[in-house]
């Protein structure tokens, strides 16, 4: 064999054990919010070329090897599902919900460089570096039991500092319980003190892309008030590669749009080089459901997460999930489980996530291991 053979045999031996390794990885995974059930084979030849939606989506680049056309179908779809003002919206499709939500609060601090945020304690990890990135003043907020912010504290702690405009981070979906904030509650507290300078950017990374879908509908989009949106696209929608999509008024973006001759483009993203395969994956699987897809995708998953519910009740009476989540949260089990099922803990709960491509044998499998172990015997590893 020369050396180039050797090379060439190693290199598919090393692929084939990770390919093994991360299809048996998968199939354990009911812990963290992915979607499994994406099929964009159709896609494989655009692995060939160089795509880069380089800048703003809606100022054509000179370089032109991307995917610009079907990414403005993307913001155009999500913006009508947010109830976007006509003509006032503006987005693009990110690398995942951190970076929405640093642009998001970036927008929020060009517009108000004297605010205040305000997020409850149940918000993501990511929001308190983006926040020192940003060098923003920020105070946490208490949550309910449920994860959903404490208007009572919010309003108080605004009141205290009344002086200065407001930023709100509201969550739809916490990363924990999926708890939403209400962003109608947050615009009546803005009315009752008087405050005039204000902005919401919701953090829908989690239950975003499928909240307008919950019946009730949850107050979150931008008819209720928002001004920003960021959601994850491999979450719900699934995506072998991470993403996201940032929904912002056109209005404020424009404060930030900048020229850049290089690209002919405008400096409005915060990557300068933009994937171009992300996009697709979102577009497809929007033209392939369509909006009642979509609907019926949501209730498909909570008809997995009540399922998953009742089944757990039984042999852990400590079970709860908050109305319309996909998320059912049960006391922390031992490590093993925890390890074995990939599941998303805290200090004293963990959860499941009924993320579409999660089936109902996969939670009979894990109900019977967390029966096992509440009876004392050890949980079977492989
Ligand atoms: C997942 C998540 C994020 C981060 O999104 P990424 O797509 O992982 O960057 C932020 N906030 C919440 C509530 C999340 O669930």
């Amino acid at each position: 064999m020369t050396e180039k053979q050797l090379f060439a045999s190693n290199t598919s031996l090393v692929l084939k054990d990770l390919l093994d390794e991360i299809s048996s990885k998968s199939a354990m995974t009911i812990g963290y919010p992915v979607s499994k059930d994406f099929d964009y084979s159709e896609l494989l030849p655009f692995l060939k070329y160089p795509m880069n939606n380089v800048g703003d989506p809606f100022i054509p680049s000179t370089y032109t090897v991307g995917s610009r056309e079907l990414e403005k179908e993307v913001i155009a779809f999500f913006s009508r599902l947010f109830r976007a003002e006509e003509d006032n919206w503006w987005g693009y499709v990110t690398n995942g919900g951190s970076e929405g939500n640093l642009y998001g609060l970036y927008l929020a601090r060009e517009l108000y460089p004297k605010a205040i945020v305000y997020y409850s304690e149940a918000t993501h990890y990511s929001v308190q570096k983006n926040l020192h990135l940003l060098n923003m003043p920020n105070i946490a907020i208490r949550s309910q039991a449920s994860g959903e912010i404490d208007y009572e504290d919010l309003e108080k702690t605004i009141s205290i500092n009344r002086q200065m405009p407001v930023i709100i981070l509201a969550n739809i979906g916490t990363t924990m319980t999926e708890a939403r904030d209400d962003v109608g509650k947050m615009k009546t507290i803005f009315k009752d003190l008087a405050i005039q300078h204000h902005y919401i950017h919701v953090d829908g990374a989690l239950a975003g892309s499928y909240a307008a879908f919950v019946e009730p509908r949850p107050a979150f989009d931008f008819a209720d008030g928002a001004d920003s949106i960021a959601i994850s696209g491999h979450k719900f929608f699934g995506s072998p590669i991470p993403c996201g999509i940032i929904i912002a008024k056109k209005n404020h973006r424009d404060r930030i749009a900048r020229s850049i001759d290089y690209i002919g483009s405008l400096d409005t993203t915060i990557s300068g080089s933009r994937n171009g395969l992300t996009p697709l994956f979102l577009w497809y699987t929007i033209t392939k459901l369509g909006i009642e897809g979509l609907r019926q995708r949501t209730m498909d998953c909570l008809g997995v997460a009540a399922y998953a519910e009742a089944m757990l009740r039984p042999i852990e009476p400590m079970v709860w999930r908050n109305s319309s989540a996909l998320t059912v949260n049960i006391p922390k089990p031992d490590t093993g489980l925890v390890k074995k099922w990939q599941l998303a803990s805290g200090p004293e709960w963990a959860h499941i996530i009924c993320m579409p491509g999660i089936s109902k044998g996969q939670i009979d499998a894990f109900v019977a291991d967390l029966a096992l172990h509440k009876t004392g015997c050890s949980v079977p590893v492989e």
